[in-house]
């Protein structure tokens, strides 16, 4: 019989609950109420206080026979930093990486990081790709022991910690460092040669070649990522980390993406654009859309036309954006002297020069093409004024015209 309960009810189980009880209990409760994930700190404070006293036997006693007023008497309340407990049972950062800056134990092998260049093409049809990683897995000959059954001893130089404390006199100061063990590499552990595994020489893990499948959905987005867990390193004692690939979008020379909306230009000749006709853009896919202009129809030079719907597909529900089209009308280099009285006939008549008082004289000069210095020159020039207009767009000026 049990003086009391309250600490068994914390955790949930009964008094005749054995140690693996109590330690399935409590990782169960400190997951639910960890104030990480948002629980009560108090709460977890109590819980994990119970586990303390009843996992050790003789705490455990005392508590069953006189309750915790018993614990008091007898100076057990001293209590652990709830988190040192929580680190020990789940290893150093935990199943849910807490920011305490609390070393992390070897718990977890490193998370592998690898980019993948992914065209817009493949982004907006959506691709499965194989990729073949190299990583560490558990020799499987010697099951990550490093040698026969045995053949692993603690390594006496350094005790099995793996470093070592060296004490060097700095005039007045004595400085400590710390290097690995040279004994053991930093290891902690030695095995004599002829015991070490033959498949891995001793390292526990030999390396495979890893095959992933990656699934790029359509719609998927430069900086988003791929998790593949537990597909990094395996290491003995240690859980594999996870294998994080994360899509880079390669620029594409006609087509600019913002989320949904694509943006492009086209060249229409003049005559289309005055007298309608048609012109074309190949998409992503394997079409290319056909645009008509009907005659009558004026297509002006820098003019943005949207196509509905034939922009990005959304990565949920494959929603399409828009399709943005910048109008670059091809001017012809010069024209045939006898076309001018058809083309004088055709357009509007020239405007007029603006009239002047006479006090304004007016004067006669050349123009002469600009060189490509002067083209920059003036590029930055009208940059200036154009940050005000606020366009969603782009810039798309050839600087080279
Ligand atoms: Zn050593
Ligand atoms: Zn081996």
């Amino acid at each position: 019989m049990v003086k009391e309960t309250r600490y068994y009810g914390l955790l949930e189980v009964t008094p005749n609950a054995s140690e693996s009880d109590l330690k399935k209990a409590y990782r169960k409760k400190a997951l639910r109420l960890h104030p990480d994930k948002g629980g009560d700190p108090e709460l977890f404070k109590e819980v994990t206080h119970a586990y303390e006293v009843l996992s050790d036997p003789q705490k455990r006693s005392i508590y069953d026979a006189r309750g915790e007023a018993g614990l008091s008497e007898s100076g057990g309340m001293g209590g652990m930093d709830p988190q040192d407990l929580f680190s020990q049972l789940f290893g150093g950062g935990g199943p849910f990486g807490f920011g305490g800056g609390r070393p992390q134990g070897p718990r977890k092998t490193k998370d592998l990081v690898h980019r993948v260049t992914v065209s817009l093409e493949d982004l907006y049809r959506g691709k499965v790709t194989k990729l073949a990683l190299t990583r560490n897995i558990i020799c499987g000959k010697c099951g990550g022991k490093g040698g026969k059954e045995g053949a692993v001893r603690t390594c006496s130089n350094c005790n099995g910690r793996g470093i070592r404390i060296m004490l060097r006199q700095m005039g007045p100061m004595v400085q400590q460092i710390q290097q690995a063990c040279d004994e053991c590499q930093g290891a902690g552990e030695v095995i004599n040669a002829k015991d070490r595994c033959p498949d891995c020489r001793g390292k526990k893990v030999i390396s495979e070649k890893n095959m992933l499948e990656v699934h790029i959905d359509k719609g998927m987005k430069g900086g988003q990522t791929i998790t593949f867990r537990g597909e990094s390193d395996q290491a003995p004692g240690a859980v594999p980390g996870d294998v994080v690939i994360v899509i880079e979008e390669k620029p594409h020379e006609r087509f600019k993406r913002r989320d949904t909306t694509l943006f492009t230009k086209t060249e229409v000749d003049i005559l289309t654009a005055l007298a309608g006709g048609q012109f074309v853009i190949k998409h992503l896919d394997d079409r290319a859309l056909v645009v008509k202009i009907h005659p009558g129809e004026v297509l002006r030079h820098n003019a943005l036309k949207v196509i509905p719907s034939e922009g990005m597909p959304s990565q949920r529900h494959h929603e399409p954006g828009d399709l943005f089209i910048r109008i670059q009308v091809e001017f012809p280099d010069s024209m045939p002297l006898d076309s001018i009285p058809l083309l004088e006939k055709a357009l509007p008549a020239r405007k007029p020069l603006e009239q002047f008082p006479k006090s304004i004289m007016l004067e006669e000069v050349e123009v002469v093409e600009a060189d490509a210095r002067q083209h920059e020159l003036a590029d930055a020039g009208e940059a200036m004024d154009e940050d005000h207009e606020g366009e969603s767009e782009p810039r798309t000026q050839c600087a080279n015209q």
